[in-house]
């Protein structure tokens, strides 16, 4: 037929989208006419439209082009919008770069805050919320959620991970995406294995492929499962290749997943070849050309080092997930108003109501009662700054962020704080110190200490303590040494050992970087208009020493199967406050853990169903959570793996029924052997209690 390459073209475009008839934004166009036609026969009519150097330029970004927004090519004659990407691990970062910079996005607590709320239909709203400001201001791609396995708290980007165990980071990474998927595409990161920041560009993690599959690739496998349209292939190499030229970890992700979005690297030194990292699997080079620049595409074509079905195969990912994206998201698209809006504020304020975890409590410490406190010391620098983590690319300006003094002043105006805004008591703040009723001391860490190896001078990466700093340290003990009701509260991204202080205060609240509205959020615990439940979702060991080794310079490392809580249970460490932990102002009791089954065969599933009761005076909620120790294993397992969870809100003396369901092939280990998945036949104890290491109840499933 004659059409002619014109007339082609426009049914083309018609048959998917148009920028101009939409009249809307860049990448978010009304869906087509005739958009029930299949995705497979729209990606297929464009494959075919597209010229050889399209197709090759389509493969790399073309910079930060459009207000903090990194920009893929589109081709325009074709309908086919291009990527916009923004990073998004805590809200939205791009807006900080809008031309007149009055557009501010909510900074939401950071990424293990959210991972101790334990909570994914909360993490779900975040991500819709940090999806719906992203498609505001002009993307369709948000490049988060960061599931990197929290493999040792000294990790410089521990914040925007959700913490140490690969299950629970799944089903929380899983959550953000089907959120911010209802706007524009999420973005799972770094795959994988990425869990040093000052070698990140170098470092060589060798790894058996039981761990890589069980610990670091499980939380990935769970965002794919959930549909995440996107993937950022790391900097590190693992097993002597780097990550975007890693055929077997790609080939994981691309073969045996099905995934079937776009992979692009990590941004700048990530790529390090043309035709090694096409064949692996890689997409997109971010965020210009440079081993994907169109001629060094073209001549590896040539030569034969990539075959056009391996650039095909790559081309048809992405534009896939262009065409696709209208169908998926909401049809109507949120406007300006939403980013940094009332509503993402209070979003915010609710996250870190659930994240902030209760460490200590002596009787009597918390809850400070308005009616009963007349005078409070707030003590530290920290006080009076709001800390909201890292100031590398998981950035966000708000509008406004609450510091814990304010957010103090605001909820308790009755009291009077007596404010001593240093980190060292001068002689004359001894006596009033020592005479109020209760002392808040705020300490911590900053963007200094911890966070991405960027350009920021110097750049902080990963931590080179997991203790608090000396100063803060001494501050903590000469008010302890004044003030009988000390209370501590402490902002950092992961784990914080308390050597020297901890047995000297009355109360720890770790706060995290609590987002925009943390000091409000800190107050209302304090105070106790919110009852603390927030669960620990990093192992606090009471020394460094106790965990695996941590070498921010190491350029070889291997990494063994055991982390976190696995690797102190397994090694009869007992930690100073155990993954899975928190405290409340009430009190729970479990009882009646029974299994709907309690012998299954290897294809089958499990309810296990207990009893939870508030028996305290007010209202609080538990995580009720889940661990399974397979008896009789044939090969290296942790004694407790966290297998479920489920955060419950009881009234005074209610109770409720918690069901958690299991199947056979979750308790299954990789063998390497075989290079496949094995359930175990025999005796697994299922566990139930509120933390790793207080689990009360326990029953017996048999697999057989
Ligand atoms: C970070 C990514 C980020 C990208 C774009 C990289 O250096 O590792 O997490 O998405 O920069 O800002």
């Amino acid at each position: 037929m004659g059409w002619g390459r014109a007339g082609r073209d426009r049914l083309i475009a018609a048959c998917l989208f148009s920028l101009a008839a939409a009249g809307c934004s860049y990448p978010h166009s009304a869906p087509p006419a005739d958009a029930g036609a299949s995705l497979d026969a729209q990606v297929q009519a464009v494959l075919s439209a597209l010229t050889e150097d399209e197709k090759l330029a389509l493969m790399a970004g073309t910079g930060t082009q459009k207000e903090g927004m990194w920009r893929t090519p589109g081709v325009p004659r074709l309908g086919l919008p291009g990527y916009l990407m923004t990073d998004g691990a805590r809200g939205v970062g791009a807006t900080q770069f809008s031309a007149d910079r009055s557009q501010k996005a909510t900074a939401f607590p950071v990424g293990s805050a959210r991972g101790a709320t334990f909570d994914p239909a909360l993490e779900e709203q975040v991500g819709e919320a940090i999806g719906a400001e992203a498609r505001a201001w002009g993307a369709n791609v948000i490049l988060a959620p960061v599931v990197n396995v929290l493999r040792h708290p000294a990790w410089g980007r521990s914040q925007e991970t959700y913490g140490e165990d690969p299950f629970h980071l799944g089903v929380m990474g899983a959550a953000f995406v089907r959120g911010a998927q209802h706007h524009v595409w999420a973005n799972a990161k770094h795959f994988a294995v990425n869990d040093i920041e000052d070698t990140r560009f170098t470092v060589d993690v060798t790894v058996d492929d039981r761990t890589l599959r069980e610990v670091f690739l499980a939380p990935f496998r769970a965002t794919v499962q959930a549909g995440v349209g996107s993937v950022m292939s790391a900097y590190n190499q693992v097993n002597g290749s780097y990550c975007c030229e890693n055929a077997h970890l790609l080939g994981i992700l691309e073969g045996e997943w099905g995934f079937d979005g776009f992979v692009e690297s990590d941004w700048i030194l990530a790529v390090r070849s043309t035709a090694p990292s096409v064949n692996a699997g890689l997409d997109i080079e971010m965020p210009t050309p440079s081993y994907f620049a169109v001629p060094k595409l073209r001549a590896a074509l040539a030569s034969g080092a990539i075959t056009q079905a391996k650039i095909d195969d790559a081309v048809r990912r992405i534009v896939r997930k262009q065409i696709e994206l209208p169908r998926t998201i909401d049809s109507s698209a949120p406007t300006l108003d939403v980013v940094g809006s009332a509503a993402h504020g209070a979003l915010a304020l609710q996250a870190e109501r659930e994240a902030i975890v209760l460490l200590k409590n002596d009787t009597g410490a918390l809850p400070l009662d308005r009616r009963k406190v007349g005078h409070v010391a707030v003590v530290g620098t920290f006080a009076s700054i709001a800390r909201l983590g890292d100031a590398g690319s998981s950035n966000v300006v708000p509008g406004h962020a609450v510091t814990p003094l304010a957010g103090l002043r605001d909820r308790a105006p009755s009291v009077t704080l007596d404010v001593v805004d240093a980190d060292a008591l001068a002689a004359a703040d001894a006596a009033t110190v020592g005479a109020d009723d209760a002392a808040v001391v705020v300490v911590g860490l900053t963007a200094q200490d911890e966070g991405e190896n960027t350009t920021v001078s110097p750049p902080p990466g990963d931590r080179t303590t997991l203790a608090l700093h000396p100063e803060h340290v001494a501050l903590i003990q000469s008010v302890a040494a004044l003030n009988a009701r000390t209370i501590v509260v402490m902002e950092a991204g992961s784990a914080i050992t308390m050597q020297g202080w901890n047995d000297k205060v009355s109360a720890i609240v770790m706060a995290w970087y609590p987002g925009q509205e943390g000091g409000d959020a800190i107050a209302d615990v304090l105070f106790g208009d919110v009852n603390p439940s927030g669960r620990l979702p990093v192992s606090f060991p009471v020394s460094e020493s106790d965990l695996p080794p941590f070498d921010d310079t190491s350029t070889a490392v291997t990494y063994g199967y055991l982390h976190g809580y696995r690797y102190l249970d397994a090694s009869g460490t007992a930690p100073l406050f155990p993954f899975g932990f928190g405290l409340s102002y009430t009190t729970f009791a479990f009882s009646n853990l029974t299994l709907s089954a309690g012998s299954i065969a290897a294809t089958d599933s499990i309810t296990a169903t207990v009893s939870v009761q508030n028996t305290g005076a007010v209202a609080g909620d538990e995580v009720v959570q889940l661990y399974v120790n397979a008896k009789g294993t044939a090969v290296q397992r942790a004694p407790e793996v966290l297998a479920g969870f489920s955060r419950v809100h009881l009234a005074p003396g209610a109770q409720a029924s918690v069901a958690l369901r299991i199947a056979a092939a979750d308790l299954a280990y990789f063998d390497v052997g075989s290079s496949s998945w094995k359930v175990e036949t025999g005796a697994y104890a299922i566990a139930v209690g509120s933390s790793s290491r207080d689990l009360p109840l326990s029953e017996t499933l048999t697999i057989r």
